[in-house]
């Protein structure tokens, strides 16, 4: 008798320990799950960051000179897009718009977009 109550003390306290441990988890999911809301926000406020510091050398502002690096690898990197833009509207026979970089087709007289003379 003394036997099977022990045994079932001992099953209720490893009762007992696994839903406090699963209360746990729940509640340290929860936290996590608001570390990573946090984490998020802080990798947009990061990308908002950059893009006022791109913004500043793009308008020429004294910017450091690390910086200044990164935003000349950004500034390649649109140009290279630029290029292979340009390449796309080639193979599909069309004109980019120099004003507002429209694929147009060849004989588009007029951007219909933002109105630049085009020429060819
Ligand atoms: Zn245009």
């Amino acid at each position: 008798m003394t036997f099977l109550n022990d045994v079932g003390r001992a099953v209720s306290n490893t009762m007992d320990t696994v839903s406090r441990k699963t209360g746990e988890l729940v509640e340290v999911q929860k936290i996590r799950s608001q570390i990573g809301t946090l984490e998020k926000d802080i990798e947009k406020s990061y990308i908002q960051l950059g893009k006022m510091v791109y913004g500043k050398f793009q308008e020429n502002a004294e910017i450091d000179e690390e910086m200044r690096r990164v935003c000349e690898e950004i500034s390649k990197d649109c140009a290279a897009i630029e290029q292979y833009e340009d390449e796309i509207a080639t193979v599909k026979g069309m004109k980019r718009c120099p004003g507002c970089k429209a694929a147009l087709p060849q004989d588009t007289a007029y951007c219909p977009k933002c109105g630049t003379k085009l020429e060819g």
